[in-house]
């Protein structure tokens, strides 16, 4: 599909899914609407506005125990870990809400090679297998072929027993080339927000290349004409109205499955955060109550698509988060380019503010305690289980059958290698639980298998 196709579809229908917010509904329509979302076929635009207007405690809390039962029969209750890594912080681009912005005089960073080696080593010694590469827009500091560069050195940076297998990237909007190339350089999911789908804000909070709404819209399907099928998106929520803003995720994971025959692998819900020089007195900001909602609703609306929550949100949140919907996160994060050398998470120089500032070790060991099941897996990138073969095995159920194991596996190899003594006490118990639920004997048996030959020093092991 040619750009001048993609111009012609109006991906986002402003005017529709404004009135859609002014319905309302009551408890019987809502009974009927979570019944259909447990059957795990997804919502329409009707539906979830109807949820969106959901006020009172009692209908809110049978939302909550509807979207914790999809969470559960597609994800089960493991939780893929990662963490961002901010390259450079050149940009040319001034969005309102970004400490990156030109408004802010500070001085840049942009990390060489050998600092990007140096970073990576200290990722990999937390135990980090994923990593989601950050970059401003730049195009003479960050180029496509420094971007390219930093992937292929962070492919290579291998200090035993580390090393990273999924590198995931965030880099403005770009051409079909340029997404090629990272396509070669091995890049798993392609991630851009579109910030707000609200267009008078998007013009409003955005000066620089940046600020055309359409080419941020249109470069999701340019990624995936260059051959990137793991496409991530989001909203920075706080922006705009968050009802306005569900409902665009909705339509426009309708439109990447209709139009590119693959569904968003990511839905993202970063939420606005301080950030050094950012002087916005949002109107929009949503609520604890308000972003449990959101996240509740988008679980049930696009079942197969992973949530991705990050340190922007405090543990407690993150917790109760964990339990509706998310299925990836974040930990121990930095936010500033260079950010991993020092104690410091809230040094000048970072993007914005985070709120759980705790180790990868104590994330771990609370998400055991909560009854989740950390996992570094990364086995389905790596095996070419991407775009539609995932989503046709998801959406089969059978991605199980691969995901519990290798969530087992990745996360005894974080025991065995880099876990405190703590945690490990703490997981024993949780592996056997954990082990309970693979039911196929051919799986378990293959599983046992790996876990002996990881206590016998083996690594990477994968089905
Ligand atoms: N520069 C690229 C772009 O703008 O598309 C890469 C993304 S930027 C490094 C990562 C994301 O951080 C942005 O897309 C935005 O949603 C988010 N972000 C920026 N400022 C933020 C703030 N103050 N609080 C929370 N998230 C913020
Ligand atoms: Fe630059 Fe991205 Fe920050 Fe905007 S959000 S100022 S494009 S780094």
């Amino acid at each position: 599909m040619t750009d001048l196709d993609l111009a012609k579809i109006n991906i986002i229908e402003d005017d529709k899914l404004l009135k859609l917010l002014s319905t309302r509904t009551g408890h019987s329509e809502v009974k009927e609407i979570l019944k259909k979302g447990e059957e795990l076929k997804g919502l329409d635009l009707n539906d979830c506005a109807k949820l969106l207007s959901i006020q009172g405690d009692k209908l809110l809390e049978m939302l909550f125990a509807s979207a914790k039962k999809v969470k559960m029969t597609i994800y089960g209750p493991r939780l893929v870990l990662f963490a961002p890594l901010y390259c450079s912080s050149f940009c040319v681009n001034d969005c309102d809400y970004c400490a990156f912005h030109t408004r802010n005089p500070a001085s840049r960073v942009k990390l060489s090679l050998e600092s990007i080696k140096e970073q990576v080593e200290i990722l990999e010694a937390m135990g980090h297998k994923r990593l989601l590469l950050e970059f401003g827009e730049h195009p003479i500091e960050n180029p496509i072929e420094y971007v390219v560069d930093v992937i292929r050195t962070i492919y290579a940076t291998k200090k035993a027993p580390g090393e990273i297998r999924r590198v995931n990237v965030n880099i403005a909007a770009a051409t079909v080339e340029n997404y090629r190339r990272l396509k070669e350089a091995g890049i798993g999911t392609y991630q851009l927000f579109q910030e707000t789908y609200h267009k008078a804000t998007y013009k409003k909070m955005h000066h620089g290349p940046k600020a055309d709404y359409q080419r941020q819209l249109l470069a999701i399907p340019k990624a995936y004409e260059a051959g990137i099928n793991d496409l991530g998106i989001g909203v920075l929520f706080g922006l705009y109205d968050y009802r306005f803003e569900v409902l665009s995720l909705v339509q426009y994971a309708q439109f990447m499955d209709k139009v590119l025959g693959v569904g968003p692998h990511t839905i993202s819900v970063p939420r606005f955060q301080s950030a050094h020089t950012v002087n916005l007195q949002l109107k929009h900001r949503v609520s604890d109550r308000d972003f449990l909602k959101l996240i509740a609703i988008l679980r049930l609306a696009v079942p197969y698509t992973g949530m991705i929550i990050s340190t922007r949100e405090s543990p407690e949140i993150r917790r109760q988060a964990f339990a509706i919907g998310i299925s990836q996160a974040s930990a121990a994060s930095r936010t500033a380019p260079g950010g991993y050398k020092t104690d410091n998470d809230q040094a000048t120089g970072s993007q914005f503010n985070i709120n759980d500032h705790r180790s990868l070790d104590e994330v771990v060991q609370d998400i055991c305690q909560l009854g989740y099941l950390p996992s570094f897996c990364t086995a389905c990138y790596r095996l070419g289980r991407t775009g539609d073969v995932f989503m046709k095995l998801a959406k089969a159920g059978t991605i199980h059958q691969k995901c519990q194991p290798n969530a087992l596996t990745t996360f005894k190899e974080y025991l065995l290698d880099y876990a405190s003594p703590e945690t490990r006490q703490v997981s024993e118990k949780s592996i056997i639980d954990h082990m309970k639920l693979i039911e196929n004997p051919q799986t378990r048996k293959r599983l046992n298998e790996n876990l002996k030959k990881l206590e016998d020093g083996t690594r990477d092991l994968y089905i």
